[in-house]
């Protein structure tokens, strides 16, 4: 794809070998930077016209992006001038974009977005396709820092059809791979696969050696999150040849997902020896603690070794928790996970569940930012099609004058088609995030996303507002008897009758297991005490049968808290409604209590 310049100029003036410094600026830095060079020694009777400053924008830009940020900005300041003498506005956006990436290098994301937002309002300033891929990527990654990942995500996708349309490998490969490990963090992996399998394809056809590593390391870690545990170990096998052909030692980044690609497959004598073999750089190496925490600990659940791995993961939640360690919601879960299974083998039950309960809702999380994911990715692909459907269109409508109006309205109707398709698979995707499957109420992540927007509309408007938590009464008593099934009915039917009785302002989740919680806006405490009653007397007389056996009434107990006198925030109200649950089964359950006022409730 590399291609010699145009015919009519010289391979070594400035504008070819400007040409050939963009196209290896995010392929090869270092043969960016030598080109850089040589345009700057080439202009060297002209210091500052436009050639030389696109010389010191290339040394700036492969500096930044090297790390070296005295230069970068030395490099930088000189390309300015140039560009500045010659008014060129856009070799001075693109000194801030590199300036942006310097800044964000350097650990300083909020200049770097505030110099984006400001290259920004400048409105257009003649970027080419090149350009725009340099500034989406660059924005899609000040946004990833920022904590704004679908921000960052509709960037990265901005990037690489910019990238795309350049035909350069650099960038598409480049922006491929950054995709993929985007939708990884976001667990969205079925994306995270397609795309991290593509680059490696391209980065592996077009010769981008050192994009290689990153992309396979990011593929072995997608492929075990899946339960492709044969691909995996191929991946980690394939890496390492890789990284032996370049005869490079393996860096630090690379040996959790090489230990992984063992794990994967039952090796943990190698899984171990990976892990020992490339420590951390050092004791601040925050970023790759809880994964590499995650991978030990299931090498010691392997070994049988629970208590040492249980461990393991409690020092690296607490590191976690300390902020001394980063780790992505996929490791917490991972830690989670690895420490409810530790103490299961270790006999301690009740740690085991509560290290599932915060597994579970980790993995709710996950499932809520997947599903964003896919919506902005289905999203994105809709978008492409339908402009690759214009084009069509137009070229169609102008070689056929004649008979275009039926071609045209069958194009539109295929357009609709695809568009209906689309945004019923979106529809889709963002109900199953937010809904429980067995009872069709909302689930904890919509409790967490909604409620606490309720119990602000509450505060504004002075109004109380009631959280609620139901606990259906001996329940387990119901499965051992009936059988799960019957227990499956029951709580479907629980779930219709609350949906029947409650307003449709109310939310209705299930919060796990029999337990459900309601926020109730606008009704004081004995109002929802009064409300539940009823409920209560409305279920008792409720027959339900499961196949042809009849089952026996049931009863629930019920905790209410009120905003804003047990508390003012969910997590304080969830809280307080619990401890008046317990109340409730203490005092023999089939009753509904509410919070009592304590002087103290703000130790809660
Ligand atoms: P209590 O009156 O104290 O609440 O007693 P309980 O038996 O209801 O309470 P416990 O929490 O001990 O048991 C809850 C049971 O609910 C245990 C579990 O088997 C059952 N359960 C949880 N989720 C489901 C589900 O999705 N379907 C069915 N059928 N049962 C479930
Ligand atoms: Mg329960
Ligand atoms: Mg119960």
């Amino acid at each position: 794809m590399s291609q010699a310049a145009p015919g009519a100029a010289r391979a070594d003036e400035p504008a070819a070998l400007i040409t050939q410094a963009w196209q290896q600026s995010y392929f090869d830095a270092a043969r960016a930077l030598a080109l850089g060079r040589r345009i700057v020694e080439l202009t060297r009777d002209e210091p500052s016209g436009v050639h030389a400053a696109f010389g010191w924008l290339h040394v700036a830009l492969a500096q930044a992006r090297g790390g070296d940020a005295v230069a970068a900005r030395d490099a930088a300041a000189k390309a300015r001038e140039g560009f500045r003498l010659a008014d060129h506005r856009r070799g001075l956006a693109l000194v801030d974009e590199v300036l942006a990436i310097e800044r964000r290098r350097a650990g300083d994301v909020h200049a770097s977005a505030a110099l984006q937002a400001d290259i920004d309002a400048r409105g257009d300033v003649g970027y080419d396709d090149h350009d725009r891929f340099v500034a989406h990527n660059s924005r899609a990654i000040t946004a990833k820092r920022l904590g704004r990942a679908d921000e960052a995500l509709r960037h990265f996708y901005a990037a690489h059809a910019a990238a795309r349309r350049t035909g350069w490998p650099g960038p598409i490969v480049l922006s491929l791979s950054n995709l993929s490990g985007h939708h990884l963090d976001l667990h969205n992996l079925d994306d995270a696969r397609r795309l991290g399998e593509e680059a490696l394809q391209v980065a592996r056809e077009s010769g981008a050696r050192h994009s290689v590593a990153t992309i396979a390391a990011n593929l072995i870690v997608t492929h075990h999150a899946l339960g492709r545990v044969g691909e995996a170990r191929a991946m980690g096998e394939f890496l390492r040849t890789h990284l032996q052909e370049a005869a490079a030692a393996v860096p630090q980044r690379l040996a959790a997902p090489l230990a992984l690609a063992h794990l994967a497959v039952g090796e943990i004598d190698a899984a171990e020896r990976q892990l020992a073999a490339v420590p951390p750089a050092s004791a601040a190496d925050a970023d790759s603690r809880a994964v590499r925490a995650w991978i030990a600990a299931r090498c010691l659940l392997a070994r049988g070794q629970a208590a040492q791995s249980l461990a393991v993961t409690r020092e690296a939640l607490a590191d976690v928790e300390q902020g001394r360690a980063i780790a992505q919601p996929y490791d917490l879960l991972q830690l989670h996970r690895a420490a409810a299974d530790a103490a299961e083998q270790g006999g301690d039950l009740a740690a085991a569940l509560a290290s599932t309960k915060r597994s579970q809702a980790q993995y709710e999380e996950l499932v809520g930012r997947s599903a964003r994911a896919r919506y902005i990715a289905l999203e994105v692909a809709h978008q492409m099609d339908a402009t690759r459907h214009e084009r069509d269109q137009a070229v169609e409508s102008r070689r056929t004058a004649e008979n275009d109006r039926e071609h045209l309205a069958a194009l539109n109707e295929q357009l609709r088609a695809r568009m209906a398709e689309t945004q019923r698979l979106q529809r889709q995707l963002e109900e199953q995030a937010l809904r429980d499957p067995l009872t069709g109420l909302n689930n904890r992540r919509y409790l967490f996303e909604m409620a606490p927007r309720l119990i602000d509309l509450a505060a504004r408007a002075k109004n109380t507002l009631c959280v609620v938590l139901v606990d259906l009464d001996r329940f387990k008593q119901l499965n051992d008897t009936y059988g799960h099934q019957a227990g499956d009915e029951v709580l479907k039917a629980f779930a219709v009758l609350l949906r029947q009785s409650l307003r449709r302002s109310d939310i209705l989740c299930r919060h796990g297991g029999e337990e459900f919680v309601i926020v109730m806006p606008e009704i004081s405490g004995d109002g929802a005490e009064a409300m539940l009653t009823r409920l209560l007397a409305i279920y008792g007389e409720l027959r339900l049968n499961s196949g042809l056996r009849q089952l026996p009434s049931g009863s629930f107990s019920a905790g209410v808290a009120v905003y804003p006198t047990h508390g003012s925030t969910l997590d304080q109200l969830l809280s307080r409604a619990d401890r008046a649950l317990y109340a409730a089964k203490d005092a023999g359950r089939a009753r509904v209590e509410q919070a009592q006022i304590t002087q103290f409730s703000s130790l809660d």
